[in-house]
This record gives structure tokens, sequence and C-alpha cells, in this order.
């Protein structure tokens, strides 16, 4: 008989990312006893690997560069972009409370957040980034968890929700080093499992009209979404599982042996994306998810090549660590990519790049003429798209590239459906006694907070939030505190 591991414990979490950590800080704080249980050797999940960027409102930092913000202006703003699908009420929830309930909350943990970026459609900047990004940010929260005496187990794959006379009672799962089983007897469950962009069928299955494209998988390898499969084997119910949201700039990872994953290329000032008919379709300054997705996601077949000519390429980075070492990219890697990869094309002129590509060389050429033109007329903008032509160059000095780029599906804006107290509903919407979903694996919060799109920085920042709601409600159904209250931004 095969050994099983027992563990015994008010709140038992599935996953160790940013929605995880919070879950069970939040329960510590209450006096429950929680265990993280990880299918990873290691802890955080997308989080660690992440920007680290949130979307904070009436932060110190926006009020030392004289910035005025206000929640009612997020709220807009956010409703705005995510359009009729936004879940208002967790989308006010999430501002309301995120000065004192992400940003002060984190400092307390040792966060220090020290920049903002403008990101497309906010009306003000408030993307705030943590010190040393994902990395700083969720380190600190494991130390607030183990500080806190919170367990954190990894190489544990939960494979079930234990589920007995009407409630949860626990998990089980496999150690996935040894093969033992483990078995979890718990009061409550908080799933935070992450997202599903790390498991192509799931994204297919989501939307049936990418069938038969090239679609990237591009989370966190943890995001397979196996929490999904978990609540819906317990009767919870599941929402917006098509909002899957898609970065353009990337290009396939031709050492992935599944052939699925995609490399995110970032910093390639000055290059453009032409279309499989030689055309231009997009400003390539406006890259974000909201704007060059659908604009990718349109083009006949979907994909795109952007060229690069040689200076060009010396700007060239890949959000992957392979591509690194440590803060610094690794150029001879960058080298072998564009040597290697059956997806880059190089030639020494703009015709023969085209021949290399598929594409008619004339509607090519003369693409590439006029944009060459416009930057060298001296314009602030290119007539075509209006992208701006400040950090531009005609394309002029071979050899050239032409990097072919796929959608890349990275976070899930739809997920399980839970109330405010993150508790899980079935299909009459009543809460599921015991079970508790956060973060990715509830589209970041109650299963569809942010719509369609996101403004950016409302991926982390209401995973972690979520998380601390789910923590505290978990806690008090296990005999400890009152729930989550917190403090609204203008209390
Ligand atoms: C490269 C990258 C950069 C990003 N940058 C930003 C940013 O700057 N700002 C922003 O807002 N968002 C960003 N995001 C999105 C953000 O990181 C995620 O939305 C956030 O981490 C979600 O937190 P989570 O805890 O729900 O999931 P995760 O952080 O993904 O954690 C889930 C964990 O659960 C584990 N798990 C899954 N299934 C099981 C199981 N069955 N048993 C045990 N463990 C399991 C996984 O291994 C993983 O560790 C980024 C995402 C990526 C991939």
């Amino acid at each position: 008989m095969a050994e099983v591991k027992r563990f015994e414990t008010d709140v038992a979490i599935i996953g160790s990312g940013g929605a995880g950590l919070a879950a069970g800080i939040e329960a510590r704080d209450a006096g429950a006893r929680a265990i993280a249980f990880e299918m990873a050797s290691e802890f955080g999940g997308a989080a660690i690997t992440s920007g680290g960027g949130c979307m904070i409102v009436g932060t110190p930092l926006q009020k030392e560069k004289g910035i005025e913000d206000n929640p009612d202006l997020a709220f807009d703003d956010w409703v705005k972009w995510g359009g009729p699908s936004v879940d208002k009420v967790w989308a006010r929830y999430y501002i309301e409370h995120s000065l004192h309930d992400l940003y002060h909350w984190a400092e307390g943990l040792g966060v220090k957040w020290v920049d903002m970026k403008t990101q497309e459609g906010n009306s003000v900047m408030r993307w705030t980034r943590a010190e040393r990004s994902g990395l700083g940010l969720t380190t600190h929260m494991i130390d607030g968890f183990r500080g806190r005496g919170g367990e954190m187990v990894a190489n544990t794959e939960i494979t079930g929700i234990k589920f007995d006379d009407q409630r949860v009672t626990g998990i089980e799962g496999i150690n996935t080093e040894t093969g033992a089983a483990v078995d979890v007897a718990a009061k409550a469950v908080v799933v935070s499992t992450g997202g599903f962009n790390s498991n192509l069928d799931m994204i297919l299955e989501a939307r049936p009209d990418l069938c038969g494209d090239k679609i990237l998988e591009g989370s966190g390898p943890g995001s397979t979404g196996s929490g999904h499969k978990l609540v819906r084997r317990v009767g919870g119910q599941l929402t917006h599982m098509d909002h899957v949201w898609f970065y353009a700039y990337s290009t396939p990872d031709y050492r992935d042996p599944n052939q699925r994953r995609g490399l995110v290329c970032r910093q390639i000032p000055g290059y453009i994306w032409v279309n499989q008919q030689g055309r231009r379709f997009h400003n390539e300054a406006l890259s974000g998810g909201n704007s060059a997705s659908p604009a990718l996601l349109a083009q006949t077949p979907r994909h795109c090549w952007a060229i690069v000519d040689t200076p060009m390429k010396a700007g060239l980075e890949v959000a992957d660590p392979y591509y690194r070492d440590g803060a610094k990219v690794n150029r001879e890697k960058i080298e072998e990519l564009l040597a290697d990869s059956p997806f880059i094309k190089k030639a020494d002129t703009l015709a023969g790049l085209a021949e290399e590509i598929g594409v008619a060389v004339p509607t090519f050429v003369a693409t590439l003429e006029r944009y060459n033109q416009a930057c060298r007329q001296g314009l602030e903008e290119e007539p075509e798209f209006g992208k701006p032509l400040k950090s531009s160059k005609p394309f002029d000095t071979p050899p050239y590239y032409a990097i072919q780029f796929f959608p890349l599906a990275r976070k899930n804006f739809g997920g399980i459906k839970t109330d405010l107290e993150c508790r899980v509903l079935d299909k009459h919407f009543e809460p599921i006694q015991g079970l508790y979903a956060a973060g990715e694996a509830c589209g970041m919060a109650g299963g569809h907070i942010n719509g369609s799109a996101g403004l950016e920085g409302t991926m982390l920042g209401p995973s972690i939030f979520s998380g601390r709601v789910a923590g505290g409600w978990a806690a008090r159904e296990a005999g400890h505190g009152d729930g989550f209250v917190g403090k609204a931004n203008r209390g």
C-alpha cells in the first residue's frame, strides 16, 4: 500500500501565487491555521515572474508627481475599457480598496512601491510597480506568510476537492516527486490555481473561433486551468471563459518540445509589423492587449512579421530567463534565436526578405519605402497609422530580419464565479459550503472583474486583493475572525 501523507488544517490553499499567498496571510492574521499546496517545486506562480505592476488609485507616488486621481475617475476608465461585461461591483470593490488594502498593506509586508508607468486606457498614470517587480512583491508575501506561521508545501499537485454531506471537507493530491498520495482535512478550501493560458486545449475550447490558427501559450507554467476543473467537479460555475487576453508581440519558442509556448519580444524601437499581404495594419507604438491584439486577430491569416534592420536588432529583448543573465540581456542567446528559429527569416535586401516570408515583393517594398520616406522627411508621426517617429529610423542597414508574431494568450478575464466573499457559486447561484476561490482562476476576482479588457495592473492587484478577501472569509468559516473588512480608500 503506497504511503499517504496526511495534513489537517483550518484553511487549505491550492496554489502559491499572488492570490494564494494573500489568502494565507489573511487567514493567519485572523488566527486560522493555513497551509498552501503548490504543484511546482518553487513558490510564487506567475506572480513571481510578473512585471509586479498594480493599478492603484490615490497613492503617495501619484501625489508626489502631482497626479490627481480618485476612485470615480478610475472606475470610469475601467468600465470604458472593459466594456459591458465588467463586473462593476467587484471593480468598485477593488478600486475603492486598492490604496489601503493593497498599497499600504503590501508596504506592511516590506514591499516598496517604486515607480509608475502610463498604460493605455488610463486618464492618469496609476500603474504602480513594486521594487524588483513581481519577484520583490511576491518574495515579501512568501516571507510574510511564513513569518506568520503559514505552512507551504511544494511539489504537491491537488487533484480533488473532498465533498461530504453538502460541504467541502478538504482536498487530495499527489506528491509529484515521490508519487505519494496527499490527503488534507480542512474546514475551508481556497482555490487560487491561476488561469488556463498555458493549456492550449482549454484556450481553444473557450475560443473555438481560433481553432485552425496558431495560438501561443503565454502564462506561467502552472496556469493549466486545473482549479477550474476541480471546481466544476463539485458543482461550481465558470463564467466568461471566452475572455482570453492576448498580446501581439510573441514568436514561438522553437526550443519548446511541445511547440506551444510563445516568447515575448520587447523593446525593438522603430520596428514595424507587416501582414501576410505585405502591408502594415496598426500603429506599432500601441502594443497593448486592447489595441494591438484585436488588430492582429483581424488579419488573415492571424499572424504578422515584425521587420527589423541590423541596428534595431540591438534593442531586441526576450522576456524569458533563458535569454537573460539576471537583469542583463544575453545577446549571444538572442543571436542564437535569430539564427536558429524557423520563425525568423533574414535577408540582405528588402526584396529578398519579402521572398523569404512569402509576401508579394512589390507590395512589401512599397510599404517599407513609404515608411522610410516618412522617417527621412523628419515627420513627427508617419501618416498611415499615426505611429510617432521619435525613436524610428529608415530601414537601411542589412541584414534585415522578419520575426513571425502570433497571438499569445497571456491572461484570463473569465473563470470561477464567486460572490463578494469569494464563495464559489453553484448553478443556482448558491455558495458551495467551505469552498472559496480567488485570483486569476476567477478572472482575477469574482469571475469577470475586468470585462473583456484590462487596463494593465488590473490582474495582479485584483488577484492579491481577492486572495485577501477569500482568506478572511475562509478563516471565518473555519471559526476564526470576522471575515474580510479592509479599509476603503476614502474611509
Ligand atoms: C510574464 C507575466 C507578466 C505579468 N505581469 C503583470 C503585471 O505587471 N501586472 C499585472 O497586473 N499582471 C501581470 N501578470 C498577470 C499576473 O501575474 C497574474 O494575473 C497573477 O499572478 C495571478 O495570480 P494567481 O495567484 O491567481 O495565479 P498565479 O500567480 O499563476 O499562481 C497560481 C499557482 O497555483 C499553482 N497551481 C495550479 N494548479 C495547481 C494544483 N492543481 N495544485 C497545486 N498548485 C497548483 C501554480 O503552479 C501557481 O504557482 C503577468 C503575467 C505574466 C505571465
